[in-house]
């Protein structure tokens, strides 16, 4: 065999959300009524800012426009992205502590690249987002899952007591995939004592990376705490992908707390990673784009009023599922138990989704709802179809 034997395993492990939505484009092609809820791709065009701000930098006469440049990225882009981080997290940056990375998943292969020795472990909260296991196995890491406490928030107990002098990393992720949980902000300054503590009793200092990829998109007024101002070894990975609905474009960011004890030792090593990971920098346009859009986002009223309709349908329909606090996903109970098996009997009826196990947990599944309301307003009867068996047996 000419691959890999991990990457072979990778592929027969293949991500469930992969394997459902190809399932979904075969579907369609054959004509099928599909309603689709698999994959987090946002379907509301970019914000109208996006666009000019696109037009402008490709029009800008600018010398070496498109050439090579240091691999952490354009000085004013990380000086504008420090200002506006600031203020989010709570923390005074500056550029220095910014990386430009390809979106947030090259920003956590930069990090867990930097940080990890060969068997290291990143410890995660499951359900967690799938690709996290291949991230740390990238680096010669090892995911250790531990299960999340009551409503999907961080069990802190459990989380202390799988620290170990081969921890790593915590790697977590609010607002979550795919729960929709947003850590509350007492859980996020017990989270921050509890590693300093650990971190001392093991003699490992334990970093948080903090996956935010969804921090702008939260409803009811929700602000998510800073994971910077509760814990200095933490490290910040996002992106525009979600707030701005560009995730093909591959931009994001890493920023390191100024006053992690490693800081600047850090950031050497992530810039130097950003490049021998074969990214060399992130995409140059879309840096000079990024640089004008600080604290932009698309509308969340689309995605508020698509969360209430599918909860409020999913909840008039006899399931039970928590109501999300941000990001785009739902988390229901499988009637049943059995996440694979409802899953298919979605499928029966022309709706798609993920079954739990494809996030380290079973008897759950996921809905995006990134998606037009019509598609929700449709599907609703399709999902009344889908519970009526196990109603009845229920
Ligand atoms: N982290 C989480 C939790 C995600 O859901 C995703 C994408 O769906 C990513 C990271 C990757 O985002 P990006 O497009 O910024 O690399």
């Amino acid at each position: 065999m000419a691959i890999s034997r991990q990457v072979a395993e990778q592929i027969a492990a293949s991500s469930w959300i992969r394997r459902m939505f190809e399932e979904a484009e075969a579907l369609r092609r054959g004509g099928a009524v599909v309603y689709d809820f698999t994959l987090g791709n946002p379907r509301i065009e970019p914000p109208e800012c996006f666009r000019e701000a696109l037009l402008e930098t490709v029009r800008a006469e600018l010398p070496g426009k498109h050439g090579y440049m240091p691999n952490a990225g354009l000085q004013e882009t990380r000086e504008t992205a420090a200002v506006y981080l600031s203020r989010e997290q709570g923390v005074s940056l500056d550029g220095r502590h910014v990386i430009m990375t390809c979106g947030a998943a090259g920003a956590m292969n930069v990090a867990l690249k930097s940080l990890l020795n060969p068997g290291d472990e990143v410890l995660v909260s499951a359900p967690y987002f799938v690709d996290y296991g291949a991230y740390a196995a990238n680096h010669g890491g090892r995911l250790k899952a531990v299960a999340a406490g009551p409503d999907f928030d961080l069990d802190l107990q459990a989380l202390a007591r799988a620290i170990s002098p081969r921890t790593a990393a915590l790697l977590i992720n609010s607002p979550n995939n795919p729960t929709g949980r947003v850590y509350p902000e007492a859980t996020v300054r017990d989270l921050g004592v509890m590693l300093e503590t650990r971190s001392r009793e093991v003699g490992r200092t334990v970093y948080l990376v903090s996956d935010e990829p969804y921090r702008k998109l939260v409803y009811d007024g929700l602000e998510v705490p800073s994971m910077m101002a509760a814990y200095r070894h933490s490290v910040v990975v996002t992106s525009y992908s979600k707030d701005l609905s560009i995730p093909g474009e591959r931009i994001g960011l890493a920023v390191v707390h100024p006053e992690a004890e490693d800081c600047g030792q850090l950031l050497a090593a992530m810039s130097v990673c950003n490049r021998i990971l074969g990214f060399v920098n992130a995409p140059v346009l879309m840096q000079r784009v990024a640089a004008r859009l600080q604290g932009q986002s698309v509308d969340i009223e689309v995605y508020r009023r698509n969360r209430d309709a599918l909860y409020r349908g999913l909840r008039e329909g006899g399931y039970e599922v928590a109501k999300p606090q941000g990001a785009f996903y739902l988390f229901p109970e499988a009637p049943g138990g059995d996440d694979v098996e409802f899953v298919e009997a979605l499928r029966a009826e022309g709706v798609l989704a993920v079954p739990s196990r494809g996030f380290g947990l079973t008897g759950y599944f996921r809905l995006a709802y990134c998606v037009d309301p019509e598609t929700i307003t449709r599907a609703l009867p399709a999902f009344e179809r889908a519970i009526a068996p196990y109603r009845r047996r229920g």
